[in-house]
């Protein structure tokens, strides 16, 4: 085993895999201490900091008996004995390790080969861990200071709605047409200012402090198509579904999500042409849903864009709305660890992809 392994062909393709692999040897199964180093890789010798001569054909106690000090060495460790003893594979998920010379946190894996031998593969995560946590801080500063904006913006915004309610009730039709004109631009604008400041608090609401359960993504578009039933008779709208899955998911989150890419799909509609909407759902990432529908189309060059928020494509007297929608649409496929994207012919249609993670 030991010459097959450490020679040159398994040795060179090994060697320059990006990966960290290793290769042990549990002679007494019942003993954690008689694990073996058969073969580590570069990139397992780099992260030891040793070279193969300090490591191949020694024993774990013999090389870093540091590992046998701590909860989470001792863990790995037996989980190599276990494997070795009773097959399978364990994936450990992440798993924190550092002696005196390194620190770090590794995703790693741990497969049997046969009877008394493992393989184990390692990456170092530790960096895209600690960006991960420095971009989880910094989106919950960006929602706390949504949060916060919009709602010191929503007390000055309500004392100029309730002036402009006086103003209209005392002067509206007794003064000049002009000033009537002006009086209406002002209730219109705060109007509208208080739809932006609600989606804003919307959003930076969007699945804070909520649980996961499972879901019917039938029973989902079901209770949409009751809510939008005035807009579909009005329309015309034919909304053909697949047979959707039960997932794991935000219950208003996910509705939110469908309804949105719906009333797109209804709103965005070509002239004299009624919408067509086709949702379906395959089994590939999670589960990756399509929205088609065959309106206006979205120009390839935007495709990015319309998930911004406030980003619109056309003005409000053309199509109503605040461009928050796609923006909540991402927000909520992100947190079910998904990504959203289109795909669209301008003049035939746009097919709206997102996946949803089953974790
Ligand atoms: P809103 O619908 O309020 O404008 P959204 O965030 O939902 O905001 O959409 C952003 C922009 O993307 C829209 O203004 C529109 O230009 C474009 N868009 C979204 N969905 C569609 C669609 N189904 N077909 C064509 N264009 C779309």
């Amino acid at each position: 085993m030991k010459d097959l392994l450490t020679s040159d062909i398994l040795t060179k393709t090994f060697d320059g895999l990006p990966t960290g692999v290793g290769i042990f040897h549990v002679p007494d199964l019942d003993d954690i201490e008689s694990v073996r180093y058969v073969y580590m890789n570069n990139v397992i010798l780099y992260e030891m900091r040793k070279n193969r001569e300090e490591v191949f054909g020694k024993r774990i106690m013999e090389v870093a008996p540091e590992a046998y000090e701590h909860e989470g060495g001792l863990a790995v460790i037996e989980t190599y004995r276990k494997v070795a003893a009773e097959g399978g594979n364990v994936d450990l998920g992440l798993v924190e390790y550092s002696n005196h010379m390194v620190a770090g946190i590794y995703e790693c894996s741990v497969h049997f080969i046969k009877p008394h031998y493992v393989y184990v593969m390692l990456r170092n995560v530790t960096e895209l861990e600690k960006a991960k946590n420095e971009l989880e801080i910094k989106n919950q500063e960006l929602s706390r200071f949504a949060y916060m904006a919009s709602h010191d913006l929503k007390e000055p915004l309500r004392t100029i709605s309730s002036l402009v309610q006086i103003l209209e009730i005392k002067y509206k039709g007794k003064l000049d047409a002009e000033s009537d004109k002006i009086i209406d631009y002002i209730s219109q604008a705060s109007i509208r200012l208080k739809d932006l400041i609600d989606a804003l608090l919307d959003y930076s609401n969007i699945g804070k402090g909520k649980m996961k359960k499972e879901i019917d993504c039938n029973e989902i578009i079901e209770v949409i198509k009751e809510d939008l039933a005035v807009v579909i008779k009005e329309t015309n709208t034919i909304i053909n579904t697949t047979d959707l899955p039960v997932l794991l998911g935000l219950e208003a989150e996910l509705r939110m999500l469908f309804q949105n890419l719906i009333s797109n799909g209804i709103k965005f509609s070509k002239a004299e042409t009624s919408p067509i909407i086709n949702i379906s759902a395959s089994h590939e990432n999670g589960w990756t849903f399509k929205v088609e529908d065959n309106g206006i189309g979205i120009d390839p060059k935007y495709k990015e864009k319309i998930f911004s928020i406030f980003e619109r494509l056309h003005t409000k007297e053309e199509y109503e709305g605040a461009g928050i929608g796609l923006a909540h649409c991402k927000k909520v496929v992100e947190l079910h660890n998904g990504r959203i994207w289109v795909e669209s012919t301008p003049g035939i249609g746009s097919s709206f992809y997102f996946s949803i993670s089953e974790s």
